[in-house]
C-alpha cells in the first residue's frame, strides 16, 4: 500500500472514529476538513481517487457512458451526456473535442438513448477564439438537431457568462427548439439575464434554462454567498420562468429547493411537460426516486471521459465543499 493510501486510510479511521460526533462538527471544522481533503486528492494515486469518483462518473469510454445512460433510461430517467475535459490550450484540441461530441451524438442516437447533450464552451475554445468555438458548437447543435435532439450549454465561471449567453442567443435563432442554456442562482446578475432573454422567448419555442446554484468560486461582489439567499433567488428565478411560460430545468439535490419547486408547480398549475428536474450522476438517488415516483420528468447529467481525474480534482479544489461528498463515500464504504 502506498504512502498516500496509508495516509488516506488513517484519515478515514480518524473520521470514522469521530462519526458519532459528526453532526457536532462546527461549520469551520467541516470547511477545513473539506479543504484538506480537496488539497490532498490531486496527490493521491489515480486508482484510489477513482474508488471515490466512480460513483459520480459514468465511465472512461463512450461505450460505458451509453450503457450507463441506458440503465438510467430503464428506470424512467432521461439523460444529458457530457464529455469531461481539461482546459484546452490549442485550437487543435477544440477541433478534436468537437469531433468527439459528434461521435458521442452518433453513438447515443444509434443506441436509442433517451437523452440529450451538455457541453462546456471552453472545451471548444471559447477562451481562445470565440468565433471558432461558436462554429464548433454550432456543428454539434446541428448534429443533435438532425436527430430532433437538444444541446444544453453549461454555464462556466463569470469571465464566460456574457459570451455563453451570446452563444445561446445566436444558436437559438438558428435552432429554436434544439438549444438551451444554464443560469446560476448565486450570480447577482442572473435575474436580469433571464429577463433579457424574454426577447428570444416564444410560446412555440420557449427559453429553456437549467437553473442551478452555481459551482465556481466567485468574488463576493458578484455572487450571493449565503445559502438561504442563494436558495431564495433560485426559487424566485423558477417562479419568474413559470410566470413567463419559459421551460426551467430545476437542477438541484437540495430537498428544500425540490419542495419549493413543487409548491411553484402547484401555484402556477404547470403541466408536467413544461419543466423537468435534473440531478448529477450518482448523487442523492433516493431523492431522485421520490421525485420520479411523483411523476415528474427527471434527467441525469452523465459525465464521462478519460479526463475524469483532472476534472474531479480540479472541481474539488475550486469548491472544497464538494469534498464533503468524499467523506460520505468513506463512511459508506467503511
Ligand atoms: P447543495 O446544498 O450543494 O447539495 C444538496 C445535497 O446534495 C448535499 O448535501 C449533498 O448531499 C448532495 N450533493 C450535492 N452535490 C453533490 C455532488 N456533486 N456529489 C454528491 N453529493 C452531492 N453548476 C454550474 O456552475 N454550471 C453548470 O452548468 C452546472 N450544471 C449542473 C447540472 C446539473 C444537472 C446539476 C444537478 C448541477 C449543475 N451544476 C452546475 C452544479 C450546481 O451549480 C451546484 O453546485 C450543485 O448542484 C450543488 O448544489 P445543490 O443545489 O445540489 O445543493
Amino acid at each position: 500500500m502506498s504512502k498516500y493510501c496509508i495516509q488516506f486510510y488513517l484519515l478515514k479511521i480518524e473520521l470514522v472514529s469521530d462519526v458519532a460526533n459528526i453532526k457536532e462538527f462546527n461549520l469551520n471544522g467541516i470547511a477545513m476538513l473539506n479543504k484538506m481533503i480537496a488539497g490532498l486528492l490531486p496527490h493521491m494515486p489515480k486508482k484510489l481517487v477513482w474508488m471515490f469518483s466512480k460513483e459520480y462518473i459514468a465511465g472512461e469510454t463512450l461505450e460505458e457512458a451509453v450503457a450507463n445512460a441506458k440503465k438510467l433510461n430503464a428506470e424512467g430517467i432521461k439523460t444529458t451526456i457530457d464529455v469531461l475535459g481539461e482546459f484546452i490550450t490549442t485550437l487543435e484540441e477544440a477541433k478534436a473535442n468537437k469531433e468527439e461530441y459528434l461521435q458521442v451524438i452518433e453513438a447515443a442516437e444509434k443506441a436509442g438513448v433517451d437523452g440529450n447533450y451538455s457541453l462546456k464552451p471552453t472545451f471548444f475554445g471559447l477562451l481562445l477564439d470565440k468565433e471558432v468555438a461558436y462554429q464548433h458548437i454550432r456543428e454539434v447543435v446541428a448534429k443533435a438537431a438532425s436527430y430532433g435532439n437538444f444541446v444544453r450549454i453549461d454555464m462556466e465561471d463569470s469571465p464566460c457568462t456574457d459570451m455563453e449567453i451570446d452563444l445561446y442567443r445566436r444558436l437559438k435563432k438558428e435552432f429554436p427548439a434544439n438549444v438551451g442554456l444554464v443560469v446560476q442562482a448565486y450570480l447577482k446578475r442572473t435575474r436580469r439575464d433571464i429577463e433579457g432573454l424574454k426577447v428570444i422567448h416564444t410560446p412555440e419555442y420557449p427559453v429553456n434554462l437549467r437553473v442551478c446554484k452555481g459551482i465556481y468560486v466567485e468574488p463576493e461582489a458578484i455572487v450571493y454567498k449565503n445559502n438561504q439567499e442563494i436558495n431564495s433567488h433560485f426559487l424566485d428565478d423558477i417562479d419568474y420562468m413559470f410566470q413567463e411560460g419559459m421551460y426551467p430545468a430545476i437542477a438541484t439535490h437540495d430537498l428544500q429547493l425540490v419542495e419549493g419547486a413543487y409548491k411553484l408547480i402547484e401555484k402556477h398549475k404547470i403541466s408536467k411537460d413544461k419543466y423537468e428536474f435534473q440531478m448529477l450522476y450518482g448523487v442523492t438517488p433516493a431523492l431522485r426516486r421520490s421525485i420520479l415516483d411523483k411523476g415528474h420528468r427527471m434527467r441525469v447529467y452523465v459525465p464521462f471521459g478519460k479526463q475524469w481525474f483532472g476534472y474531479s480534482t480540479r472541481r474539488l479544489k475550486e469548491n472544497p465543499k464538494m469534498a464533503g461528498v468524499i467523506i460520505k463515500a468513506l463512511f459508506k464504504k467503511g
